[in-house]
């Protein structure tokens, strides 16, 4: 059973006064006359807070569950497999390290509004989605953590359970508190196979959640689209022309509110049909991927590479990642394997013992492991990093790529001066990695000219 621990005082108190409108010093100095009752013990406010609030007849807000790992697995890393599988009895308060490569990251908001981020890790063992909260998620931007990049994590925690004590369906991988690091690692460091070798996941073995790599032939492609705002994608309850100007709907049902004013948009769910030798699958892509006509019809008969979750309802791979299997070679091929940015010093901890709150938010991508036999990862010594690579402050191109080519495969073809003032602006990439990047795609053809000078994906 998790450690639990109380809010912090100013959370438990600000809550009350504004729950009941009574003024914050009055209660302060309540509590603190109430904690005095309790000598040493009254010493801790959050739990004294906490406790006042009770005595009040209000529910104060509910007990956290501690971040603090009351154990490590003193290995230098578990695969995700080792992590997932039901043997590995790791406790919930028990750190241990992992690494992969990152195929999907997703920016996002905790129960309580805190910053979250949520990065789909592949290690050739298992695919996984992480969750990371709180101070790791500043420090994992620093990193400048993206697509296709290897990442290694200490002090990850497993979580089996909610606030309230009850199990999960799927354990949940978290990484939040004071004792997790996170940083970029090379292929073959943590004997990490190089991403052209994880393994592709046979469409018939997906269980529900899961979480996979999947590869396959396209054989059929459909769209459903609606007119919606453009900013948040939300569809019009009335069917509004594309480009008529009108109110946002805002999403009642996810508290998303309206963003006022917009001009109503096109936008699509796409469902791509692909097989492979043991059976057929339906992925899934939100409207944030909206493929154009023109792109579903280059997709036909080809070989794609995909990642995402099995969703039971729909019985469809929701998916997070997809390319053709040749530009994801081409990719894979040309992620650098010994050139790493060098990392910013991590910000000094707290060590105060009520750690940074953890957030316990079930988030609707949860995973089952895999049950799938995959081939060992290659056992690599580890590359020194050559001191030429760390002089460098501009991130490895790989970085970049997939971001071009996302934006692009999004906005449809652009010139070099948009792609370079989006992602300077944007993405805080500086102006030589785009140009670097950019001549990178082109003799790699992944990016192609057209007759009017624009960049379009191959
Ligand atoms: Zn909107």
């Amino acid at each position: 059973m998790a450690n639990r621990i109380a809010p912090p005082f100013d959370e438990t108190v600000s809550k009350f006064c504004k729950d009941t409108g009574r003024n914050l010093t009055e209660v302060t100095n309540l509590i603190t006359a109430f904690a005095a009752q309790y000598g040493e013990y009254g010493k801790n406010l959050n739990t004294m807070a906490w406790l006042w609030v009770q005595n009040q007849g209000m529910a104060p807000l509910p007990l956290k569950q501690s971040s603090t790992p009351f154990s490590t697995i003193d290995k230098p890393y578990l695969t995700l497999n080792q992590v997932l599988s039901k043997e590995s009895g790791i406790g919930e308060n028990t750190g241990f390290a992992i690494r992969g490569w990152v195929f999907g990251r997703r920016e996002g908001k905790s129960s309580t509004g805190g910053p979250a981020l949520y990065l789909t890790l592949a290690d050739g063992t298992d695919a996984y989605d992480v969750n990371i909260y709180g101070k790791q998620v500043e420090t994992v931007t620093a990193l400048g953590i993206n697509l296709f990049d290897a990442v290694y994590i200490k002090n990850a925690q497993m979580h089996r359970m909610n606030q309230n004590g009850e199990p999960l369906t799927t354990p949940r991988i978290q990484v939040s508190g004071q004792y997790a690091e996170t940083k970029k690692i090379t292929t073959g460091e943590f004997d990490l196979p190089a991403l052209k070798d994880i393994p592709a996941s046979p469409l018939d073995s997906l269980k529900p959640y899961q979480t996979a790599l999947v590869k396959g032939l396209v054989f059929e492609t459909n769209q459903r689209e609606y007119s919606g705002c453009p900013n948040c994608m939300s569809k019009f309850k009335e069917k509004v022309a594309y480009g008529a100007s009108s109110d946002c709907p805002g999403n009642p049902a996810k508290q998303r509110a309206s963003c006022g004013r917009v001009t109503a948009t096109r936008m699509a769910w796409t469902d791509i049909h692909i097989n492979d030798q043991s059976g057929e699958l339906k992925l899934s892509f939100g409207p944030s991927f909206d493929f154009n006509e023109e792109q579903l019809k280059a997709l036909r008969f080809r070989p794609i590479v995909s990642i995402g979750y099995l969703d039971p309802e729909s019985n469809s791979l929701q998916s997070r990642y997809m390319n053709t299997e040749e530009q994801f070679n081409k990719m894979a091929s040309a992620v650098p394997t010994a050139s790493v940015i060098p990392a910013p010093n991590p910000a000094p901890v707290s060590t105060v013992s009520t750690a940074t709150p953890v957030v316990i938010t079930p988030t609707p991508i949860v995973t089952t492991p895999t049950t799938a036999t995959l081939p060992a990862p290659t056992v690599t010594t580890s590359n020194p990093i050559p001191p030429g690579a760390i002089a460098s402050s501009l991130p490895p191109n790989g970085a970049v790529a997939p971001l071009v080519e996302n934006w692009v495969r999004l906005m449809g073809p652009k010139t070099e001066a948009e792609m370079i003032k989006f992602m300077n602006e944007k993405k805080h990439i500086p102006v030589q990695a785009v140009k670097n990047t950019v001549k990178e795609m082109i003799e790699m053809g992944i990016l192609v000219t057209d007759d009017t000078g624009k960049m379009r994906l191959a």
